[in-house]
């Protein structure tokens, strides 16, 4: 897949160091656009920045929590700095909540996986959307899960905090549509990634489960992921607002 449209471009990735944000960095690099991912984990950040196999500098790492308001303007203003006004904001990172029920879930629990999940994408929003306004152009594409469709894909805080990140994202869309900002967000299903290595874990019991209940069979890449954000963020799709694209081997058919 290759879209000259990007080329130049600054894509701004929270979640870069692993997993579905790792890939979309990558994938973006690829197609010669200037990345910068935010993540907590510095040594994740440097594993990105090796795999883009990149010798234009076009990857920059900023270690940083998306909770953090002080790490989102260092990390706007070095994106800002180095590339210009960010196009393309891809609100990636997320944490699990380990299928824990209401009764289980502490208040710090709660509280950290709506920060993270939830705040977090509120917050870098904020301090992007602005420069995105000026250009009249930008695209956003948050992280859900089929968990922010139906149960059974978290716990309580992290179907919540999925749930909430659709709501957001489809106001988010209608408030500024108008001027030239188009924002949508994703929902994978079983997506082969650090976040699921207690699946594997063991007797990898729970991973093979979960391959049985999707109907396509089996556990899909993060690459596959980020090929759907390289189509939803490209012109071809301008059409596409407020919505939900889901990516999950036919879960959601059943
Ligand atoms: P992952 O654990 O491999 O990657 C998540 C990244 O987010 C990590 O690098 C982590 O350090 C980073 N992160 C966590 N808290 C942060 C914070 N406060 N500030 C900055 N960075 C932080 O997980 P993944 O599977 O790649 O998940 C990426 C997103 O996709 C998440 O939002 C997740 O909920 C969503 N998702 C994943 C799956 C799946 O099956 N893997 C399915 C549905 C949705």
């Amino acid at each position: 897949m290759h879209f000259d449209e990007y080329v130049g471009k600054t894509i701004f990735v929270t979640g870069a160091a692993s997993g579905i944000g790792q890939a979309q960095a990558i994938a973006f690099v690829k197609q010669g656009a200037n990345v910068v991912g935010m993540d907590l984990d510095e040594v994740g950040l440097v594993n990105t920045a090796k795999k883009t196999n990149d010798s234009n500098g076009r990857f920059t790492a900023f270690t940083g929590d998306v909770t953090k308001t002080s790490d989102i303007i260092v990390a706007v203003k070095k994106a800002n700095k180095l590339f210009g006004a960010i196009d393309i904001l891809l609100n990636t990172a997320g944490i699990l909540d380990d299928y824990t029920p209401t009764l289980e879930t502490s208040e710090t629990l709660w509280d950290r996986v709506l920060a993270v999940n939830l705040k977090g994408i509120f917050l870098v929003t904020n301090h992007i959307l602005p420069q995105m306004l000026s250009q009249k152009y930008g695209v956003i594409i948050n992280m859900a899960s089929i968990a922010g469709m139906v149960a059974g894909g978290g716990g309580a805080a992290y179907t919540a905090s999925k749930h909430a990140i659709i709501g957001y994202t489809k106001q988010l869309d209608h408030d500024y549509i108008k001027q030239g900002i188009r924002a949508n967000a994703i929902a994978p299903g079983a997506i082969k990634t650090p976040m699921n290595a207690a699946d594997f874990a063991g007797d990898g019991k729970m991973a093979e489960w979960v391959e049985k209940e999707t109907p396509a069979g089996r556990w899909a890449k993060p690459e596959e992921v980020a090929s759907l954000t390289l189509f939803l963020a490209s012109k071809q799709a301008d059409y596409i607002h407020g919505t939900v694209m889901t990516i999950d081997g036919g879960w959601l058919e059943k």
